[in-house]
């Protein structure tokens, strides 16, 4: 009896550790040693140096309009640990990028290569999720350690803070997040669309049409690959993340003429 016992608890724990191994796509409270006011701080210091680094767009209507996009989103997401803000940055490669603390950058590239607002939408989406599910600080964490953080946030090593703001967030390079991590990005991207009325469809569109122009303009493409690799196997799990969505309350036409006005501002 008692090794019977003994066996199923055994199993149990192993089956437990195996899955704990992977990211539960719906939990977005992984373990972070950085508290959400610590995240905050260190959010705030990497904004000042990134819009050293990058040119903020400073186009009144088009960061209006993508704010507007970007708040409808974050109505929607399954919980809203800071105050975001949204940023357009004078940059003609395809990519957005999510800061700690909360902080959204679009690039004007995205815009560009978006076919609808609801493409712009499904990478802001993802995005917003790499924040509400704070993935920044704890692939920092995991990464570079959490004494290295505690660091940044003392002020103690302000040439770090430069290096990393440039690799991670700059011209030269992105936050590299585990596969678990952009998948889940993917996954409450698909699920904070539908709930806000957009076309969670877009995701799979917009990302098949980026990595078959990759090959021509790799350049303007290759940084959103790069940091969030097209494989089959992530369309497949975005196809069946919008399969088990309810019926689609969908409704793309008071969005098409704003979204083709604040493009041709941008170009
Ligand atoms: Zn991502």
């Amino acid at each position: 009896m008692k090794k019977w016992f003994a066996y199923i608890t055994l199993l149990l724990t192993t089956t437990y550790i195996q899955s704990g191994c992977a990211v539960n796509q719906g939990d977005i409270h992984g373990i972070n040693l950085i508290s959400i006011e610590q995240e905050k701080q260190l959010g705030d210091k990497f904004v000042s140096e990134i819009e050293q680094q990058h040119k903020v767009y400073n186009d009144v209507e088009t960061t209006a309009y993508v704010e507007r996009v970007g708040r409808r989103l974050l109505a929607n997401a399954r919980e809203v640990p800071f105050q975001f803000t949204f940023k357009v940055v004078t940059d003609e490669s395809v990519n957005a990028f999510a800061v700690p603390g909360g902080h959204l950058y679009v690039h004007t590239g995205l815009i560009k290569a978006a076919g609808s607002e609801d493409e712009l939408a499904a990478v802001m989406a993802h995005e917003i999720n790499h924040g509400v599910a704070r993935h920044g600080t704890r692939q920092m964490t995991q990464q570079y350690g959490y004494n290295l953080v505690l660091q940044l946030l003392l002020g103690d090593n302000p040439g770090m803070l430069t290096q990393l703001a440039t690799s991670l967030f700059g011209t030269a390079g992105s936050m590299a997040y585990s596969r678990g991590m952009e998948n889940q990005a993917d996954y409450l991207g698909v699920e904070t669309m539908a709930k806000s009325g957009y076309d969670p469809n877009a995701m799979v569109t917009f990302f098949t049409k980026l990595d078959a122009i990759s090959g021509q303009k790799s350049n303007q493409v290759a940084q959103f690959f790069s940091s969030h690799p097209l494989t089959s196997e992530r369309l497949t799990n975005v196809k069946n993340a919008i399969a088990q969505l309810p019926p689609l309350k969908y409704n793309g036409t008071q969005d098409r003429k704003e979204f083709s006005r604040i493009k041709s501002r941008i170009k």
